[in-house]
């Protein structure tokens, strides 16, 4: 079903005590709203944020995993270990994963299909570069992101399935796309989803914008009819910003 959703994805950022300050500042001052809100800790402090959210309603969500069961992974989290503590969804194709670690459409596609049977809710992000939409091909790499790695699913795992449109170009820069920006590039996604699964599953999927959201924009990109939240990043490290932008869903 579709739903608001104000997801705040912290990435490398805040230590367990750093952890513990900002979610008991967050439970404390989660404004009402019947938008669902979560906060992505680093994995190190899943468990900890899991247990101090508890009698929350934010949940905690982790920022990627593997598509492996188990095995000779150094260094990797599956599904199951992330279930095992209390985690229900996961962050995947986040475009620093891409840029940084190498993760292509191909592997992220794995990493849906290994959540999926895990029963776990995916945040999927994807969003084109500056050189993409300064060439005006925008539209045509959103398009092939999405449909690499999600349109070989069934129809009804997109109940699983929450989208987050972040333009690589308008992460931690500060320069957000504008609100029309914005309403242009879900109302194509929903289309695109459209034509492949029909109207019911394209206006039941939630589509977060992310990138540069603040407390001072956010209210007018959350207005237009096709965003859904936000997937936020620098502004969620404080709880005055985040629950300010909750606030304005
Ligand atoms: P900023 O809000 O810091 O631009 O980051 C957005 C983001 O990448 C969220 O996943």
């Amino acid at each position: 079903m579709r739903k608001k959703i104000v997801a705040g994805n912290w990435k490398m950022n805040n230590n367990l005590s750093q952890t513990q300050v900002l979610l008991s500042a967050l439970k404390k001052h989660l404004p009402a709203t019947e938008a669902e809100v979560m906060v992505a800790p680093t994995f190190v402090n899943l468990f900890p944020a899991f247990e101090a959210m508890r009698t929350s309603k934010i949940e905690v969500i982790a920022q990627n995993m593997h598509f492996a069961e188990s095995g000779a992974f150094t260094g990797e989290i599956s599904a199951d270990m992330l279930k095992s503590v209390g985690v229900e969804t996961v962050i995947l194709g986040h475009s620093e994963r891409r840029a940084y670690f190498g993760e292509t459409d191909e592997l992220l596609a794995k990493k849906v299909d290994a959540a999926l049977q895990n029963e776990m809710r995916i945040v999927f992000c994807f969003g084109e570069e500056l050189e993409d939409r300064r060439s005006e091909n925008h539209f045509k790499v959103v398009e092939s992101q999405l449909k690499n790695a999600l349109f070989h699913l069934a129809a009804d795992a997109w109940d699983y399935i929450v989208l987050a449109y972040e333009p690589v170009w308008a992460i931690g820069t500060g320069e957000t796309a504008s609100p029309e920006q914005a309403q242009e590039m879900h109302e194509f996604i929903r289309k695109t989803i459209t034509s492949k699964y029909g109207e019911q599953v394209a206006s039941n999927v939630s589509i977060l914008y992310g990138g540069s959201v603040k407390p001072a924009n956010a209210q007018e990109i959350f207005s237009k009819p096709d965003v859904d939240g936000g997937l936020i990043g620098g502004a969620s490290l404080k709880a005055e910003d985040f629950t300010a932008i909750i606030k304005a869903i």
